[in-house]
């Protein structure tokens, strides 16, 4: 049975529903709403408040002054109304006069009334009006009559923003526009960019808030309901295949949520009330939204976000808008916005529109965040509640170098930033002179300089950027963005391609690391892992299903006909697990001559230091390797025992701590011992602090993000090598307090260009 506070919102929401419909201007229909609403909650005032020139402005009241529609503003933050709009809350008063905010205005006439309640009419998180009600006896007010009161803000605030009362909505539309906010995080792929927000999970514009028909939209929430709850129940079945231990811990309170009675039964009693099933669930999570606002506990404040994707989800389905952005294509310039996304994910996207990305969450040297700077996307991550403030289309300028997104900006915002970014096109340009010039250190010194790539388009940064070769091809990016597995035929092909677009330079081709954060839904294995970094991944995934590496062997073997095949295997953890690897690639290659094809001139294998254990076998396998490459994403992360994608310890450690350089010098000694030439191809050579340390070691190999050559070149030409080698010896040996800070002085003392 539906509950009164449903029955007395039904009541004004068919009365708001025919007012509405109407053909009277905006003020006639305002005064309508208000004394509908007095009517129904039998209260002596009823007022709308909305807020146009940053100031709130009485617009329709029924028992206050008539004098006073239009003449009382209150500033946000002044006096009761100003307070509700200001906090985006509730107030609910017996005796509105002992409120420390109350304010006294004569014109209005409202001393003769004692009990206040008001609710902000909200719209995209802010509050854009405020509706509240006065009796003239002091009394509380039940939470059933604030419930209608905010289900009647809510569809208040739809129409709003409809063309239907013009001359409120204009105002609306301007005020929200020029509220420039600037939203603070963590620089995770430098760069600028400007584009309109776009939800990589879209929200939902809700067109129709009042029922016609209130058993099927009961009907239209029980099937999402249920759709929602296979849809969650199939992903955690699925999450055990790479994904990193948050997203199963994510899983785990979506699914928490998803079978929660509690949630389903206040969409339902909102349906109850006279709304459709996409402004029920809007209703229940607006409430949620501002419950959020209040918790400190940040524990919660996160469940309450997984309950927020998830009503955006059940929002999805029971509107039929499913798929993410990708899957609509991208119609104009875009700063994607999104709690996190997978590499997948974000392969998915039109190159040509997406100039950058928003995350909550994101982390330095997670997958995503290596994909997105292949594709030269600017990132910018841990931008808390960046989905509550902005709205779908506002247009965002996103300054990662400084850590940055305005939303909305203003004028003189923008004049700053076009100014730097014309500022970044001339010091690009000059960069871009680097391209032939060698890196080669002020004591003659020449590090070889390559680049990390995994997508075909990659291979353009060579010529670009007149690096070495490409030290690092990720050869699982074709893996990630096909839907199925990809055929020989079809690997041979890329692999042939990078080659010839190579022109000769080397390609260090690395096995499929698959598994991590890197999961193929295609590829999907019974048993759900704990630790998928630690797991069932790479290297070793490969030698247990020799069928697909096999493939691949084939695959790049023929594609280096007649040519140099350089190859490497990830997370190698033993030397033997190097020897199976090796061993099958001569083994296609053995079956291919016999069989008369044409095979690579010569074949050269490396292994990926990125698991410590190896480090200490380095005696036993150095000799049968042709190269050693470092992998200090991975290597870092176990070294430290935190996760490379875990947001919070994203920047707990740093790559300059003198435990990472001693490991790595190590290293160094024993492969030149060997005379195994040894290099690095994680993140961190990409940084000219990092690499300038790394070269201090003895690593003259490098291989990086293409964005990173031109600064790299930079820094190595104005850099002495002998002289940094000292200064590493010196500091390894007694280490600072802090070794970024003598780094970072000691360059600047050298004129060491950093950029
Ligand atoms: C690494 O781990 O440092 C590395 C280069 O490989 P990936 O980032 O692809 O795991
Ligand atoms: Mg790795």
């Amino acid at each position: 049975m539906p509950s009164t506070a449903a029955a007395s919102a039904r009541e004004i929401l068919t009365g708001l529903h025919s007012v509405m419909a109407k053909r009277t201007n905006a003020q006639a229909k305002l005064n309508k709403v208000v004394a509908l609403i007095g009517e129904a909650m039998e209260s002596e005032v009823c007022s709308i408040y909305l807020l146009r020139d940053g100031v709130l402005e009485l617009f329709a009241t029924r028992g206050l002054n008539q004098e006073a529609v239009h003449v009382t503003r209150l500033a946000l933050g002044e006096g009761l109304v100003g307070t509700i709009a200001d906090k985006v809350a509730i107030l609910n008063l017996a005796e509105a006069a002992a409120h420390p905010d109350f304010a006294y205005r004569p014109e209005t006439g409202e001393e003769l009334f004692h009990s206040f309640a008001g609710v902000p009419i909200v719209r995209r998180e802010r509050a854009i009006g405020v509706l509240c009600v006065q009796h003239g006896e002091p009394r509380g007010y039940a939470d059933i009559e604030i419930e209608a009161l905010q289900t009647v803000a809510m569809v208040l605030s739809e129409l709003l923003a409809g063309a239907k009362l013009v001359d409120a909505g204009k105002g609306l539309a301007a005020q929200r526009d020029t509220g420039t906010i600037r939203l603070n995080g963590q620089k995770l792929v430098a760069g600028m960019a400007r584009g309109a927000a776009v939800f990589h999970q879209p929200r939902v514009t809700i067109e129709h808030s009042i029922a016609e028909d209130t058993e099927a939209e009961r009907a239209r929430v029980y099937s999402a309901f249920r759709r929602m709850r296979a849809q969650i129940d199939t992903m955690t079945r699925d999450a055990e295949f790479g994904t990193p231990g948050e997203l199963q811990e994510v899983l785990a309170t979506y699914k928490m949520f998803a079978y929660d009675e509690g949630w389903s039964r206040r969409i339902n009693e909102a349906i109850d009330s006279g709304l459709t099933a996409e402004a029920a669930i809007e209703r229940v999570q607006q409430r949620t939204r501002m419950r959020m606002r209040e918790i400190d506990d940040p524990l919660l404040a996160e469940r309450m976000h997984d309950l927020d994707d998830l009503a955006n989800r059940l929002q999805r389905i029971v509107s039929g808008q499913i798929g993410t952005a990708a899957q609509g294509g991208l119609k104009r310039d875009t700063i994607l916005v999104a709690r996190n996304l997978g590499p997948a994910e974000l392969l998915e996207y039109d190159r040509r529109r997406l100039k950058g990305v928003v995350l909550e969450e994101g982390s330095l040297t997670a997958h995503v965040i290596i994909v997105a700077r292949a594709m030269g996307v600017p990132v910018l991550g841990r931008v808390k509640d960046v989905r509550l403030c902005i709205g779908e289309g506002d247009p965002m300028l996103l300054d990662v170098d400084e850590g940055v997104l305005f939303v909305r900006p203003g004028n003189s915002i923008e004049a700053g930033f076009e100014a730097k970014l014309a500022l970044g096109q001339k010091r690009r340009a000059a960069l871009a002179g680097m391209r032939d010039l060698p890196p080669v250190t002020k004591d003659g010194a020449r590090i070889t300089v390559m680049v990390n790539a995994g997508l075909r388009d990659d291979v353009e940064a060579l010529a670009a950027t007149g690096a070495d070769g490409i030290g690092l091809f990720r050869t699982e990016f074709q893996f990630l963005v096909s839907a199925t597995l990809p055929r020989r035929e079809s690997q041979q092909r890329l692999y042939k391609s990078v080659l010839d677009a190579a022109g000769g330079k080397p390609v260090i081709f690395r096995t499929v690391d698959i598994g991590g954060d890197k999961a193929l839904p295609y590829l999907v294995e019974e048993q759900r892992e704990e630790n998928p970094a630690m797991g069932w991944r790479a290297l070793r995934l490969s030698l247990d299903r020799s069928a697909l590496m096999k493939s691949q062997a084939r695959a790049l073997i023929e594609a280096a006909a007649g040519r140099t095949l350089r190859v490497m295997f990830p997370m190698v953890s033993e030397p033997w697990e190097y020897d199976e690897a090796r061993a099958l690639f001569e083994g296609q290659r053995a079956w291919l001559v016999e069989h008369r094809h044409a095979a690579p001139a010569r074949i050269e294998y490396g292994a990926m230091l990125e698991v410590p254990a190896l480090a200490e076998s380095l005696d036993m396998l150095l000799p049968r390797l042709d190269f050693l490459s470092i992998g200090t994403n991975d290597l870092t992360q176990f070294l430290f025992a935190a996760d490379r994608a875990h947001p919070r310890l994203a920047e707990r450690y740093d790559w300059l701590s003198p435990a990472i350089l001693r490991f790595l010098s190590r290293v160094v000694i024993a492969c030149d011992a060997a005379g195994i030439p040894v290099g690095v191809c994680g993140e961190m050579g990409g940084r000219t602090l990092e690499a300038m340390a790394l070269i201090g070691i003895g690593i003259e190999r490098l291989s990086i993000t293409p964005a990173a050559v031109a600064p790299l070149k930079a820094m190595i030409r104005s850099l002495d090598r002998t002289a940094i080698r000292g200064e590493m010896a010196r500091l390894l040996e007694t280490p600072p307090a802090d070794m970024r800070a003598s780094l970072l002085a000691w360059a600047e003392g050298e004129k060491v260009v950093l950029g």
